[in-house]
């Protein structure tokens, strides 16, 4: 046969193949309508087996090499997988190409984010709209905003680690994981001209780049690297710039796109070089519950002796495998870490959502970031006689912690989080070095309103000679009348901040509007919700995304149960850091502002772990009268209390009669200290 012949003849054969490839991609659809229908697993790991086996041995029949064999098998049995999780995914919305899906990602076409993004849409069979982006941040804001569907973002690498920025990102961001998709990196070095690496002076890089190929970049230490914020756009400057003596590190694909030459290929310190890539969107998605699905989660262990060995081994317990833990520290709380967690199950499954209900004891934050189908497919194993490892019996130690703590379900109550049913052990709330919900009597004090910078710092010296532990100022006001006094808001935050810098001191002030909170939280210790906002859902639930601590005022006229429940709002969002405040509350006597309900203390001590603290000067609102209900309070078992004071009450711009004199103060702490309970 001539080879003219034989090329015609691999041609056909080729042809065939593809046939045949479109013909079972075909069936794998309909199996996926029969399994939908009768409710059966995606995966069928037996027949999986049977099927390669049975490949296996036809194959040797035919002198078809097994190795080669189950190689591509293996490719054919994860595109049927991924075709029928697509399916399960978007049911309705299969073969519908005339959609178009709008992707964030940072950098232009050819960028690894961008091969990513084809490799895990390429199954939604729609017709893909890039929109670049320079930073990151700006690609999670384009979903944010609408611009686009979803966002594609590297996670972690296998050579260089995790990407730091994107997980601050995350404990941020209000968009929830929905995908992952790995890609695997293959760097090669790329030039206008096909030139020896040696006669490169320049090369472009991206950091994360330059530094997954740091080995081979020491063999030609005469080339200089000047960093560049993305990978393509560096190709696509030496392809503009057409200098022989400059190159670029980027992928094969990216080379092709901008027509410049390969020079080296495989230049990663490691072969196995793969990027993790996550997708968000705005909107969660349910996961089917026969998927293998993955769930990552953000959280902030609290601050006990070993709480983060106790919320790791809550995921021993149940059984369920952790696939990352990756630690970041706390912008602006030095030597503080969030943890994100990976691990493999699905918030839809109902021992998942245990686990988490038995985690969250021991966190002071945690926030979900989403449940979406895990793009690691594991390979079938071939021998089915292998047997499965035994897994290894924790100690008695670990057995010990791992009791998960079976909690009587608070069903007959409408809050949960909040509740001693769920958590056992009063909650301590540290904020800087004090501790709140401990033994420790703690004083929050401070005028009514920040008025001046040199106001606020008179009263950060008096909280500190007198040994009372948080500095107390409110910036946005609550006023009855729209002509009182509001506040020096942004401006009195800042006297606020700096007046606790220089005394070492905690600072608490009020947020009133939901669009406030996290502004506020990153200059003031803890945030106050106040009487009149208690029942103010859309700013709860504002507080419960935030990291700090917030101070729940009781509503005027709001039972000890609607209490609960507001602060229900905010644990529910993750926030677990809550202090509950009594105020008083409005009732017909009116010879005081309002009437301080003391018994709601032990009451409350019943009902849940939260910290407890009084507030006297707003429940009496005469200054003479607020200490022996202030001492009154340590009696009742208050873990603190709140109180207000100023230079000169009678000038003061808000609750002047309310505030007690500086000697007053003094002498209020010398009573509490010497009141012992
Ligand atoms: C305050 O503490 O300044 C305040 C306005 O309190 P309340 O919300 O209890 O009235
Ligand atoms: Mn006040």
């Amino acid at each position: 046969m001539s080879i003219e012949e034989l090329r015609k003849k691999i041609n056909l054969v080729d042809a065939n193949l593809i046939d045949l490839l479109a013909q079972r991609r075909e069936l794998s659809k309909n199996v996926i309508q029969d399994k939908n229908e009768n409710n059966n697993p995606i995966r069928d790991e037996k027949r999986e087996e049977e099927l390669l086996n049975r490949l296996v041995d036809l194959g040797k029949e035919k002198g078809v090499d097994q190795h080669f064999l189950t190689k591509v098998f293996y490719e054919i049995i994860e595109d049927s997988i991924r075709l029928q999780q697509s399916h399960v995914l978007n049911p309705s919305k299969e073969n519908s190409k005339n959609e178009r899906l709008t992707i964030a990602i940072q950098g232009i076409e050819g960028a690894y984010s961008y091969l990513a993004s084809q490799k895990y849409f390429a199954y939604s069979n729609k017709e893909l709209e890039f929109v670049s982006k320079k930073l990151f941040s700006e690609v999670v804001e384009s979903v944010e905003k609408g611009e686009a569907d979803y966002a594609v973002l590297p996670i972690e690498n296998t050579t260089s680690g995790g990407i730091n920025e994107v997980y601050d990102l995350l404990l941020h961001t209000t968009l929830s994981i929905v995908g992952e998709e790995t890609f695997q990196v293959k760097h090669c070095l790329v030039a206008s001209e096909d030139v020896s690496i040696h006669k490169i002076k320049k090369i472009y890089a991206h950091y994360q780049a330059a530094a997954q190929c740091s080995v081979f970049l020491t063999k030609i230490p005469e080339a200089r690297i000047e960093y560049f914020a993305d990978t393509a756009m560096s190709v696509q400057k030496i392809s503009e710039e057409k200098n022989p003596e400059y190159a670029a590190i980027a992928s094969e694909e990216a080379a092709k796109l901008f027509n410049v030459n390969i020079i080296r290929k495989g230049i990663a310190n490691q072969d196995e070089n793969h990027t993790r890539f996550i997708i968000v969107s705005r909107n969660r998605i349910k996961v089917d519950n026969r998927l293998p699905a993955k769930t990552s989660l953000v959280m902030a262990t609290s601050h006990s002796p070993g709480s983060l060995v106790k919320a790791l081994s809550v995921f021993d317990a149940y059984k369920i495998n952790l696939t990352k833990l990756e630690s970041r520290p706390i912008l602006g709380n030095p030597w503080e870490e969030m943890f994100y967690v990976d691990f493999e199950g699905n918030t839809e499954d109902e021992n998942v959502q245990n686990l988490l209900d038995d985690l969250g004891p021991y966190l002071r934050f945690f926030k979900v970031l989403g449940s979406y189908p895990s793009q690691v497919i594991k390979k079938t194993k071939l021998n089915p006689n292998t047997p499965t490892e035994e897994k290894e019996e924790s100690n008695s130690i670990l057995k010990e912690i791992q009791k998960p703590i079976i909690k009587k379900s608070a069903k007959s109550k409408s809050y949960k989080l909040a509740s001693r049913e769920y958590k056992e052990e009063d909650t301590i709330i540290k904020v800087r070095d004090v501790e709140i919900g401990g033994s420790d009597f703690v004083v929050i004090g401070g005028p009514c309103s920040v008025e001046s910078e040199s106001q606020i710092f008179s009263c950060a010296h008096e909280v500190k000679v007198n040994g009372a532990q948080i500095l107390r100022g409110g910036c946005f006001k609550p006023r009855t009348s729209p002509y009182s006094f509001q506040g020096l808001e942004w401006e009195g935050l800042n006297y606020l901040e700096a007046a606790g810098k220089e005394y070492d001191l905690p600072v608490i002030t009020e947020a009133l509007a939901p669009e406030q909170v996290q502004r506020i939280a990153k200059q003031s210790d803890i945030i106050q919700i106040g009487a009149r906002n208690m029942q103010n859902f859309s700013l709860l639930k504002e507080a419960g995304k935030v990291h700090v601590p917030i101070l729940l005022k009781r509503g005027m006229m709001s039972s000890i149960d609607e209490l609960l429940n507001a602060a229900e709002y905010i644990l529910a969002q993750g926030n677990r850091q809550v202090i509950l405040m009594e105020r008083g509350i409005r009732t017909f006597e009116t010879a005081t502002r309002n009437t301080l309900d003391l018994s709601a203390i032990p009451v409350l001590k019943e009902l849940t772990h939260l910290p407890i603290m009084v507030d006297p000067s707003h429940a009496i609102g005469e200054r003479d009268k607020i200490p022996p209900m202030a001492l009154a309070s340590k009696i009742v078992g208050a873990h603190g209390i709140m109180v207000e004071f100023h230079p000169e009450p009678e000038k003061a711009l808000s609750d002047g009669p309310q505030a007690l004199r500086y000697p007053q103060f003094a002498k209020l702490m010398q009573d509490l200290k010497k009141l012992q309970v």
